[in-house]
């Protein structure tokens, strides 16, 4: 076995969950990118090959890069990482395509390293390259990438994140509509200020949703599957999301909502069955639109960022 290099499986996730802006994610286990980190005697981070999507190579545009930097910024490890890059995750797609790769790469080199940083510590060099991709070090795709399953941001300053049960049955539908939004774009058309009448709904839900998720409580998930304050706005940046989320309830889903910025759309449902009937149902309304689109049933993935394929 070759101990200078990792071959790494990152998971696509959702952030934001509807209530939970900024605080709640969740990983998926069907979809993710793969990696491969290599301990290099020459010092710096470079990334070596990256195949699937367009996107920049040089370490400082790419945030494998910007997170790699910031992990050897604090290690006392004398040499350098070469990454190599098998994006399955459209850039810009809402379902953490930057967070596998930042995420990927502080795992890997962990690994390679011995283990020398907690799982929080890699979550925060991860933020890194988050900052890069949306202007804003946001936790709610990498830390449900690191540990897996649910995490809750509880808080940014000091970084507190906790894992949340995931309830068995539950599966993911993520429609992703191929248009690009940008994540710093869809950030900058939201309101600074929430209504006190608007916060008490939100984080009545957030807390209906960590409730329904721990007592495995299906209806209560989905009746806390419910934004009050980002997707009225979000959502008409998102061609057909009206149509998507009625179809997708109508076909038998807990919810549907945003999956990070968008433009994907996710769904959970109980089983199976119900998570591919919602899948049909979403699928028609693109059809009928006319939008091409990329479609997932997954379940959750409880363990995170792994190695292997
Ligand atoms: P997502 O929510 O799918 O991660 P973002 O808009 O947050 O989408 O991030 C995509 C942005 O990050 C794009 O501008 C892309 O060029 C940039 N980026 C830099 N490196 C990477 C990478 N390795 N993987 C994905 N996106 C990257």
């Amino acid at each position: 076995m070759n101990t200078n290099e990792i071959r790494v499986f990152c998971p696509a996730t959702i952030a934001n969950i509807s209530c939970g802006f900024d605080v709640l994610g969740v990983a998926l286990a069907s979809v993710g990118d793969e990696m491969v980190v290599r301990k290099v005697t020459e010092e710096g981070i470079r990334i070596t090959k990256l195949e699937g999507q367009d996107l920049p190579m040089e370490t400082l545009e790419n945030v494998a890069g910007v997170a790699g930097l910031a992990f050897l910024e604090k290690s006392d490890y004398q040499g350098g990482f070469e990454i190599e890059i098998y994006k399955k995750i459209k850039a810009g797609s809402g379902i953490g395509s930057s967070a596998a790769s930042s995420t990927g790469a502080v795992w890997g080199m962990n690994e390679l390293l011995g283990k020398p940083f907690s799982t929080l510590q890699l979550i925060k060099f991860a933020m890194e390259g988050e900052r890069l991709a949306s202007g804003v070090a946001h936790a709610d795709n990498v830390a449900p990438a690191l540990f897996g399953g649910f995490t809750l941001v509880r808080s940014y300053d000091p970084l507190d994140v906790v894992t949340i049960h995931s309830p068995a049955e539950l599966y993911a539908t993520v429609i992703h509509p191929q248009i690009e939004i940008k994540t710093s774009d869809s950030r900058k058309i939201l309101k600074t200020n929430i209504t006190l009448q608007d916060g008490i709904k939100q984080w009545g839900n957030v807390g209906g949703l960590v409730a329904g998720l721990f007592k495995e409580d299906y209806d209560l998930i989905g009746r806390s599957l419910v934004d009050h304050i980002i997707e009225p706005v979000r959502s008409i940046l998102i061609p057909g999301f009206d149509e998507v989320k009625a179809a997708a309830i109508e076909a038998g889903a807990l919810g549907c909502g945003i999956s990070g910025s968008g433009p994907s759309i996710f769904a959970f449902s109980k089983g199976p069955e119900i998570a591919n009937k919602v899948a049909a149902a979403m699928k028609e309304v693109y059809e009928k639109i006319g939008l091409d689109y990329d479609i997932h049933v997954s379940k959750i993935n409880i363990e995170g960022v792994r190695e292997g394929r």
